[in-house]
């Protein structure tokens, strides 16, 4: 039997760590308990950045991305831009196992969100529609991604479980005031997220355009397939970012990569303006961990 682990993005990421830690030891499989940590979090007002009372974009609108990813047969689904639906990532999942499909966007990802049973909901809550409110941008177009440390952040999940098997999730409502349409890297399958039993699993989370540009999750996976551990691959990945930043003549933006390889060993690390914290469930226990802050190497 594997020992499982789960690591989680950000302070709140210790409320998915707590609902998905017990559910391993209990035998429920990487994906279910990833994805029922993912949905405690998407449920909680308190995160203004994931799910019910995230922040809304530009125009108003709470616009959902997520994905889901099972490592033992690399079957995946996400949805990007839902609106009024309070659980993405659970329609994600029904992308996964009954569509031929990987990605439905928009009107037609609620669509499909309704046919399958999932009501229509408010995703406002009177906090939510305050701060977007007071924080509201001047501009209609604004022509920076608003990648402030206040503006985003995204809950994704990895979990191993007993039977050596990984899972993940990532969910999302992307960068606060985003245009309408924007998507990030949350629901993208090798940028916000890529699980593979044989090699590993990543996510990612921070500014979704910097993450794309370097397919971040991909890139880290492979980089533990070629045989680096999770914490050497996450820290290949965050210099790409550095890289590519000082190659555009922009500072880098926030960026954080998580990795867990299949026998259990994690690794993290963000740009300097991210300031990462991960929750992680292993051992026994359940700990809020910081991440390894890289800066762009001096040319
Ligand atoms: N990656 C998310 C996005 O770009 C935001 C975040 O994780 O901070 O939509």
């Amino acid at each position: 039997m594997t020992e499982p682990v789960v690591i989680a993005t950000w302070p709140f990421g210790k409320i998915a760590v707590e609902t998905a830690y017990p559910l391993l030891n209990q035998g429920t499989s990487a994906l279910d308990a990833a994805l029922a940590g993912a949905k405690a979090v998407e449920d909680d007002p308190r995160v203004d950045s994931v799910g019910f009372g995230g922040i809304a974009n530009s125009i108003g609108t709470v616009s959902l991305d997520a994905c889901v990813m099972d490592g033992r047969t690399l079957a995946c689904g996400a949805v990007a831009g839902l609106e009024n639906i309070r659980h993405p990532a659970d329609v994600a999942r029904k992308v996964m196992e009954k569509t031929p499909h990987v990605l439905l966007v928009g009107e037609g990802a609620r669509w499909f969100a309704l046919q399958s049973g999932f009501p229509l909901a408010s995703l406002h809550t009177p906090e939510s529609v305050a701060a977007w409110a007071r924080r509201q941008p001047k501009e209609a177009i604004p022509t920076v991604p608003r990648g402030g440390p206040d503006n985003h952040d995204t809950v994704t999940v990895l979990a191993l479980d007993q039977k050596g098997h990984l899972g993940g999730v990532c969910t999302t409502s992307g960068l606060a005031f985003k245009l309408p349409g924007r998507v990030g890297d949350s629901p993208l399958i090798g940028h916000g997220l890529y699980v593979d039993d044989t090699a590993g699993a990543a996510g990612a989370t921070g500014v979704g355009e910097e993450i794309i540009r370097i397919a971040g999750s991909f890139y880290i996976v492979e980089q533990m397939r070629a045989g680096k551990s999770p914490q050497e691959a996450c820290e290949l990945a965050v210099k790409r970012v550095n890289a590519t930043a000082v190659r555009r003549g922009v500072h880098p933006a926030s960026v954080a990569f998580l990795a867990l390889s299949p026998d259990g060993r994690f690794g993290a690390a963000c740009t300097i303006p991210a300031k990462f914290q991960f929750a992680l469930g292993r051992a026994g226990k359940i700990e809020m961990l910081t991440a390894k802050s890289i800066g762009p190497e001096a040319p």
